[in-house]
């Protein structure tokens, strides 16, 4: 699968996002995807802008939105629920599109909050270049939040900026962000596609 070289962004334009800030915070798949309710998992792979995301990372879908576990998450459990057809931007999502994904983030949330003991949950979408999106594909980061995961609440989005230099050398990001194996992914998502079948 084809590796992001740098998947972090510019942390100003992040604050200004559409992100619940404060931890509380179509339809096209690439092949064999059968339509019904949720939690189908039988497209052979999923777009996620211009990345080709195997099924095995995969753990949650529906006719229209699907799950992914992260590349590079920020604290475990980080992962992102997006439209499987392929738009850049939040107002691009037809509202049935809309509506789907945040319902799968609502549903996500609530098991993977409970699977990892965590007590809130961050919600944050990037929508545009300039507010800090990387891939070009609608996505919510999803993560689950335990007290003094992060030093101070807000260092998690500051943790998405890794040209923050201050911030870097306080969190370590480059020993702690490298991209991870296939196999580590896959087993991650193995385990909670369990939570939703
Ligand atoms: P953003 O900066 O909001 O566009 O976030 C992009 C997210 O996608 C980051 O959390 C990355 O770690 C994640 N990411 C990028 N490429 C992949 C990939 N191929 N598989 C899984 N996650 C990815």
């Amino acid at each position: 699968m084809e590796r992001l070289p740098s998947l972090l962004s510019p942390l100003s334009s992040f604050r200004s996002s559409l992100a619940l800030r404060h931890a509380a915070v179509a339809r096209f798949p690439i092949a064999r995807a059968s339509f019904g309710s949720s939690c189908q998992m039988e497209a052979e792979h999923y777009k996620f802008g211009p990345y080709k995301i195997d099924q095995k990372e995969v753990f949650y879908s529906t006719n229209l939105s699907y799950a992914l576990v992260n590349l590079r998450p920020l604290l475990p459990a980080h992962v992102l629920v997006c439209p499987r057809r392929e738009v850049k931007r939040f107002v691009d999502l037809t509202a049935e599109e809309a509506s789907d994904l945040w319902i799968s983030a609502q549903k996500i949330g609530r098991q993977l909050e409970n699977y990892h003991k965590a007590s809130s949950l961050t919600f944050a979408i990037q929508d545009g270049p300039q507010a800090g999106q990387t891939v070009p594909h609608v996505h919510i980061h999803i993560v689950p939040r335990k007290g003094g995961d992060f030093e101070n609440n807000d260092e998690i989005y500051d943790a998405i900026d890794e040209k923050e230099k201050e911030l870097k050398k306080t969190l370590d990001l480059d020993k702690e962000r490298k991209d991870r194996s296939m196999e580590e992914m896959a087993k991650e998502a193995d385990e909670y596609r369990k939570l939703f079948s």
